[in-house]
């Protein structure tokens, strides 16, 4: 198993799905498949004034962590294309250490 992971931070993405379809087409998935997916959680209310809802980018077993790009020196196409900010593919043990002290965070190991 690779030491490469994926960290996102959920709190950050807006759902534009720009991540999936940079990575379908990369990977010439057809309609339907992905390499990265984002999960929709609500929305719905709760406690009276509280809202849930929330966008989590997820990675399939079709994601091979763009390693020909980053053979290449090159972002993941993902990473290149989430004008958020919020998903991040590096070393597993790095990405453990960003994730202290922020909440709303994924680390994914395919
Ligand atoms: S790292 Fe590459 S293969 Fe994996 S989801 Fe992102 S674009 Fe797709
Ligand atoms: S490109 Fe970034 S902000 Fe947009 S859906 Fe994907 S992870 Fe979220």
């Amino acid at each position: 198993m690779s030491n490469r992971a994926m960290l996102v931070d959920y709190e950050w993405c807006t759902g534009c799905h720009s991540c999936e379809l940079s990575c379908q087409m990369k990977n010439n998935l057809p309609v339907g498949q992905f390499g990265i997916k984002i999960t929709e959680i609500g929305p719905w209310q709760y406690d009276d004034k509280k809202w849930q809802y929330t966008y989590v980018p997820m990675i399939t077993d079709q994601c091979n962590m763009c390693a020909d790009r980053i053979e290449a020196g090159k972002m993941p196409l993902c990473v290149q294309h989430c004008q958020s900010g919020c998903i991040e593919i590096g070393d597993v043990e790095q990405l453990k250490l960003k994730m202290t002290n922020k909440s709303k965070q994924l680390l994914i190991q395919p």
